[in-house]
């Protein structure tokens, strides 16, 4: 059997994978918080852990436990609930079903289960029992807290000192905290907003203890490998390890993987930049292969740099695979291409899940394709070539939808269809997007002139 290997930020080393029950590899990823749709940097652990579950399934039989928990009680979603004026259940329903039709575009597989953090309020309070008898926790003023002092480990995940943290103060200091490393696990609920009956009055649990509590039930105490952004590590993933220790005394998960950040043109995604791609946006935009390519394109530890080339770039390059597709069998008449080959796809994503490196493996079979005029042979490394790629989700439509559909290459229609649109987006002052639209049209080589007239537009040569 291959070897899978996993960076681990838990000891800050690649190690070898090694589950704790091989019939049963278990699996768990901090979900969204379901007040709007994501943004695309959210997009990225998605496919990024959809594929370390496909590589598991390859490597253990399908035998793949994997929860991934949805928020659905935040004062995000309390906010924006008011100001659309619509309840916290009608909001948290609709977003989480575009938000699965987004994951479906994406090609991204269902999880195990997708517990819901309003439906397990119980076992949230079980764990803050467990968390009182055992002296990590404490009631005050309507709250209860976790005694970070209590935990001579913590800060284990995220390698910093408990002085560190409170002078980096990303702590609430509050009077009725005994210490301000402490964290809420239950606190009382503002007027009008949900709130649960509990033996520590009425109200609603902090956001930490859900993953627990969900992990907890549906893999157990301890279990084979967590992941998510590197932007939880702390306090999220910290706190989370904290609550499991506290109340079961041992360590959450064996492996802790997170992915990197994702910038759009070097910069954070912010509100007031005003560079924020929701992926909602983006999915009307462009076919979810596209996406799911660029957000593969980058080893998933690397920041990811997002311009308005990154689109375009993987359309040409899927043009370019679907391409030597485009003489081989069809998707469901492809045979099994048991071919021994010295690497393959899965070898690319057993070594810390290098997607860079499988996509080259996949253009190098496509060029082979180009280069052959063996109809045989063509046929069989096209095979092998879908079924390479499926293992990364990726080519499995038919190379003709996919041209008819989404090529970079534009035809007459598609180019005044653009230049339409960039006119409406400039009479809109949607600048951005009508610098967009030219961007995307002189990667095409098509250049617009501006002129009394409207715009006109050229082909550029040796571009
Ligand atoms: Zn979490």
């Amino acid at each position: 059997m291959k070897k899978l290997k996993l960076y681990n930020s838990l000891t800050n080393t690649l190690e070898d994978f090694i589950p704790i029950d091989a019939g049963n590899v278990r699996l768990y990823s901090c979900g969204p918080t379901v007040y709007a749709s994501p943004h695309i940097g959210n997009a990225r652990p998605l496919v990024v852990f959809d594929i370390l579950y496909r590589v598991l399934g390859r490597l253990y039989d399908n035998c793949v436990t994997y929860a991934r928990n949805i928020t659905d009680v935040d004062d995000k979603i309390n906010a924006r609930a008011k100001l659309e004026n619509i309840s916290i259940g009608e909001l948290t329903t609709a977003v989480t079903a575009e938000f699965h039709k987004n994951l479906k575009l994406l090609n991204v597989l269902p999880v195990t289960h997708e517990p819901r953090a309003t439906d397990h309020i119980n076992e949230m309070l079980s764990l803050i029992d467990a968390l009182m008898v055992n002296g990590f926790a404490y009631e005050s003023e309507g709250h209860v807290l976790f005694r970070v002092k209590k935990m001579a480990q913590y800060g284990m995940l995220s390698k910093r000192s408990v002085d560190d943290m409170i002078a980096g103060s990303r702590v609430e200091v509050a009077v009725y905290k005994e210490d301000p490393m402490d964290f809420v696990l239950w606190k009382p609920s503002k007027d009008g907003d949900p709130a649960w009956d509990s033996k520590y009055g009425p109200g609603r649990p902090g956001w930490h203890i859900e993953c627990s509590a969900m992990s907890h039930k549906y893999l157990g105490k301890q279990f084979d490998i967590h992941t998510g952004g590197q932007d939880l590590m702390f306090p999220h993933h910290e706190n989370e390890l904290a609550q499991n220790f506290g109340a079961f005394g041992c360590i959450m998960a064996n492996y802790w993987i997170h992915n990197g950040m994702l910038l759009v043109d070097n910069q954070k995604m912010s509100k007031s930049l005003g560079n924020i791609i929701s992926l909602d946006d983006i999915l009307k935009k462009y076919d979810g292969e596209a996406i799911r390519y660029v957000l593969l394109s980058t080893h998933y530890q690397k920041t990811l740099n997002w311009t308005n080339q990154s689109v375009t770039h993987a359309l040409q390059a899927l043009d370019r695979l679907y391409g030597a597709l485009a003489n081989t069998c069809a998707p469901n008449t492809c045979h099994d291409a048991s071919v021994q080959t010295d690497f393959s796809v899965l070898d690319a994503l057993c070594a810390n899940l290098n997607t860079p490196l499988a996509l080259k493996y996949l253009h190098d079979l496509a060029d082979k394709i180009y280069k052959s005029s063996d109809a045989d042979e063509i046929d069989r490394l096209g095979c092998l070539l879908r079924q390479e790629a499926g293992i990364l989700g990726l080519l499995q439509k038919n190379p003709d939808a996919w041209f008819r559909n989404n090529s970079a290459e534009l035809d007459e229609n598609k180019i005044q269809q653009l230049i339409n649109e960039r006119e409406k987006a400039k009479k809109e002052k949607n600048f951005s997007l009508a610098d967009e639209i030219r961007a995307k049209l002189l990667e095409n080589n098509v250049k617009i002139e501006d002129t009394r007239d409207g715009a006109v537009w050229k082909l550029l040569r040796n571009h």
